[in-house]
């Protein structure tokens, strides 16, 4: 896609868990589940992809990329790695900065862990929508509700369930939806396993009748025009409900929950239809503050908020490097403006120019090469000599100082 995107088509997403909670199989399935549908029409069996998937693991290049874009809905998603172990806090603040909002994953048998409260808190440090995602109800001793309680003790924030699950353990056969007030249901546990709609069963009418109330109590609250079609009405549409979920996820008043089994392929796909519904495209959040003048780090006055702004002079932070076979390739998010491949921009951050070769986007099966890369996304640029992370890449007419990397960098040896 080289065309000017529509800014409210695209997401950029990190997915945050505590080690072994399944960021992994979470991320692989929906690589998986994006791929299928955005080959739909062409002659595929699901292997090939999933033939593909097991390369990849085994290279390890998709994964650990750091930025992936797959499509869901008509909507670009770019999820950004946001590296989960302790030691890699800096790193993780530097990807939290580029990301408009968040998956969270917990377990569904210990629920919130330690590491999931620090990444928690990192993640409020720079006010990151977020929607949880309770996964492994496969397993044995999983427990939604238990897990759905270590939220509200450990995080003390707002949780507010949209789905309710549908068995547990090996009996785990999928959710209700609390927002069109229907069951989905897998028929397998396999890849690529079917599913399709059905009622409600009936021993959870009377729960998911409750936890539906529950949902419409909290959401419709962010929004007063809601609230009034709900009294008039007594119910309000599905797009409403929508709209105030996604209201009230942005300014994290509450906290949306979903649920599912990564492993076992149960809960993936509505979990891309909440990161496309309720996660903010770059244009819904306020977009990033400048760095502070030299010594005036207090200064918020001094740090103006640079909008995402598709029509201003570029402006971009680098935010990771990787080097591979092919290069060195920065990555980059763009908050304004627009780069085409052979423009010269100024690393305001070191202050010299640097030549911008070629432009891809990292996808699960290939990297696309494009033209030009438009504010609000994010690519990875070949060719640049001396930029580093943290570094602010802008239009020179407009040299804007994005970050200053005031912290130091360790060394991370993970040998
Ligand atoms: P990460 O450390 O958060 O990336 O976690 P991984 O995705 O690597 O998962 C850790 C382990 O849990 C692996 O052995 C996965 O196969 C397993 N796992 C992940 N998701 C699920 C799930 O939904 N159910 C079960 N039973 N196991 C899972």
């Amino acid at each position: 896609m080289s065309a000017k995107s529509d800014l409210s088509k695209i997401r950029n997403i990190g997915i945050t868990a505590h080690i072994d909670a399944g960021k992994t199989t979470t991320t692989e399935r929906i690589l998986y589940y994006t791929g299928v549908s955005h080959k739909i029409g062409e002659v595929h069996d699901g292997n090939t992809t999933t033939d593909y998937m097991a390369q990849e693991r085994e290279r390890g290049i998709t994964i650990t990329s750091a930025a992936v874009t797959c499509e869901w809905n008509d909507h670009r998603i770019n999820i950004i790695d946001t590296p989960g172990h302790i030691d890699f806090n800096i790193e993780v603040n530097r990807s939290l900065r580029v990301l408009d909002g968040a998956v969270f994953i917990i377990e569904g048998v210990a629920g919130v862990q330690p590491q999931s409260e620090t990444n928690w808190r990192l993640a409020d440090r720079y006010k990151v929508p977020r929607i949880i995602f309770i996964n492994k109800l496969d397993r044995t001793g999983a427990n939604f509700y238990r897990a759905f309680d270590t939220l509200k003790e450990k995080l003390d924030i707002v949780a507010i369930p949209l789905q309710l699950p549908i068995g547990v353990e090996d009996q785990f056969l999928g959710v209700v939806d609390l927002v069109e007030m229907k069951a989905i249901v897998w028929e397998g546990g396999e890849l690529g396993a079917k599913f399709h709609d059905e009622e409600i069963p009936a021993d959870l009418k009377e729960k998911a009748a409750e936890a539906r109330q529950n949902l419409l109590d909290t959401a419709l609250a962010v929004d007063d025009k809601a609230m009034e079609e709900y009294f008039e009405n007594g119910d309000v549409s599905i797009e409403t409900l929508k709209r105030c979920i996604k209201k009230g996820t942005i300014s994290g008043e509450f906290r949306p929950v979903l649920c599912g089994t990564a492993f076992k392929n149960k809960g993936v796909q509505p979990l891309l239809d909440a990161v496309v519904d309720y996660l903010p495209a770059p244009n819904d959040v306020e977009g990033i503050r400048c760095a502070p003048p030299e010594g005036e780090d207090d200064n918020e006055a001094a740090q103006p908020i640079i909008p995402v702004d598709p029509d201003g002079k570029f402006a971009g932070l680098a935010f990771k490097i990787i080097n591979d076979k092919y290069g060195t390739l920065t990555f980059v998010r763009v908050y304004r403006g627009v780069l085409k491949t052979g423009d010269t921009v100024l690393n305001t951050t070191k202050g010299h120019k640097e030549r911008i070769g070629r432009i891809y986007q990292m996808h699960a099966d290939k990297r696309e090469e494009l033209t030009e890369v438009h504010a609000g996304d994010i690519a990875a640029f070949v060719g640049l000599k001396d930029s580093q992370t943290g570094d602010t890449l802008a239009d020179a007419a407009d040299p804007v100082v994005l970050e200053r990397m005031s912290f130091p960098i360790p060394v991370i040896d993970i040998s």
